[in-house]
């Protein structure tokens, strides 16, 4: 057969003529292509703070709510968005950049859609609702597209006709130090920042007690009922700055009127992998914590305040990697001239507040044997399979977690939520997991991607993976019981004040009933 030589040259001239036939065609020959610019709208003055709506959302329904009271407790005007669901994703698609990560698409689309409810459904003309409200969202600066969320929105909200709406960055490792436009309508002082965590930190202790007692709940809905009134309650008492202490104190008391059943064995499912993804309640991850609830499983969640430690933990990190570069480092965190040991006391001060603080939000609401992670034991145990120093997404936390659960028995299966189109998650769950998985074939480990469609698809491999874990969920607590040499019943009535919904026997196995009943049997 004779070989074909292809003339690559007089194609190209033959697609150039082309092209320039169609662009006459199509009226385009002399247009010059608009590019966008992003004009970064900002001000935002302390004279219109009282007529001002602060928009925001993008954690669990109980941040989003406590942080909306405390912030009004400062002065501000806030709403929190819904969570973001199918719809949101349908209008991040249509407004947003093509090749972005699902939390993009979902974050964006959801601003868009709350905007356009406004002009479309409450006829608000486009001009007010860009007079009268701003978006106050977190960013980042690091290798994973959380760095171009913000010029994301601007862009989206130009393309669907609120160009010139006002967004607001709070950078998440920026400290005190933030720049918001016109910083007397936003003050990100001291203030702000304790008012932040003690809510975030509150919505935490609210979520972890939630996902405790629900499974085991003898009413199905008295935990929801429970919460409900919680988050009512903390925050009312944010926004006229009262005790949070004291509203604590009334959760724990309102959460144990729940009746609970401790003694069914349920498999223990840790949650872990993107921070949105993983945090999200909603079509982002496909409502996977309810999903996981309704399949009879207890759900471990990861708190926000771990990723509050894992910032302080990066900073901490990379100061001790600059004492070794004094002498040339002169860039913006360069220490160069400077006395490093300040900058670490500081750190590990904030550490140091930050575990107190949390430590007494547990105890006040009677979270029983919880304890947060220790920072540099996780960094160490993962740095071997996932270099401490690449950053995104969660860095070397997400192959920390996985090794710590299987090695410590802290749950019977792990899921590791990746978003489509997410690198730093996609080079974890799917490449250096299954290297964990391989050095630990006990593990049961489930890697699910998130696109928005699907459903059906990762419910389907959640299950299969979760009948195994539920297999070993009942051997384990057959095994407790056949110790004990007492039979279910009996335990039951040896339950005592450990009847109550906020107990929770301390760890010794992955399973809660397990655990329950070695508690039983211990005294
Ligand atoms: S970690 Fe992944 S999903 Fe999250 S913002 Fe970065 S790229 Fe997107």
């Amino acid at each position: 057969m004779k070989d074909t030589v292809l003339d690559y040259a007089a194609i190209e001239r033959e697609l150039r003529v082309f092209e320039a036939e169609e662009r006459q065609k199509l009226g385009l020959a002399d247009a010059e292509p608009a590019h966008w610019r992003d004009p970064n709208p900002q001000v935002f003055t302390r004279a219109e703070r009282a007529t001002t709506t602060i928009l925001l959302g993008g954690l669990t329904l109980a941040h989003d709510r406590l942080l909306t009271g405390a912030l009004a407790g400062l002065g501000y005007k806030l709403q929190a968005l819904d969570c973001p669901d199918v719809e949101a994703l349908r209008f991040g698609k249509e407004f947003g950049n093509r090749g972005q990560c699902n939390p993009t698409y979902f974050t964006v689309g959801n601003l868009i859609k709350t905007l356009t409810h406004l002009r479309d459904v409450e006829h608000m003309p486009v001009p007010e609702i860009i007079r009268s409200h701003v978006f106050l969202t977190a960013g980042a600066c690091g290798p994973c597209r959380f760095g171009t969320y913000v010029t994301e929105y601007r862009k989206a909200l130009a393309d669907s006709g609120f160009e010139g709406f006002r967004v607001l960055l709070f950078q998440q490792q920026g400290g005190l130090k933030q720049a918001t436009g016109d910083a007397s309508g936003l003050e990100i002082n001291a203030r702000f920042f304790r008012a932040a965590v003690r809510a975030t930190m509150a919505g935490d202790c609210l979520n972890l007690a939630g996902y405790r007692i629900r499974p085991y709940e003898v009413t199905p809905g008295d935990t929801d009922a429970a919460l409900e009134d919680c988050k009512t309650d903390l925050c009312d008492t944010m926004k006229r700055r009262g005790s949070v202490l004291a509203a604590l104190r009334r959760c724990r008391r309102r959460l144990d009127q729940v009746a609970v059943d401790r003694l069914r064995p349920k498999p223990k499912v840790s949650i872990i992998g993107e921070f949105w993804a993983m945090t999200t309640e909603g079509d982002g991850n496909h409502r996977l914590q309810r999903f996981l609830e309704a399949e009879g499983a207890e759900v471990d969640i990861q708190p926000v305040v771990t990723w509050i430690l894992y910032n302080i933990w990066e900073h901490q990190h990379d100061t001790r990697r600059r004492f070794l570069l004094r002498g040339e480092d002169a860039g913006t965190a360069g220490l160069q001239g400077k006395d490093g040991r300040t900058k670490l006391a500081l750190l590990w001060a904030a550490e140091k507040a930050v575990r107190a603080t949390f430590g007494l939000f547990t105890r006040t609401i009677g979270l029983e044997d919880y304890h947060l992670p220790d920072m540099d034991e996780v960094a160490t145990i993962s740095h071997q399979y996932y270099d401490n120093h690449l950053r995104g997404g969660e860095g070397h936390m997400e192959v920390g977690k996985l090794i710590q659960s299987v090695e410590r028995r802290k749950a019977h299966m792990v899921i590791s939520v990746k978003p489509f189109g997410c690198m730093p998650s996609s080079g974890v769950s799917d490449g250096v997991q299954s290297l964990i998985t391989a050095r630990y074939p006990e593990a049961i480990f489930t890697a699910i991607e998130t696109t928005g469609d699907g459903e059906v698809n990762v419910q389907s491999r959640i299950q299969m993976d979760l009948f195994k874990a539920r297999k070993r969920a009942d051997e384990e607590f057959r095994a407790a019981v056949a110790k004990t040499g007492l039979d279910v019943s009996t335990l039951a009535a040896r339950m005592g004040a450990r009847r109550r919904a906020l107990h929770y026997p301390q760890h010794v196995v992955a399973g809660t009933a397990a655990n329950q009943v070695l508690e039983i049997a211990g005294g």
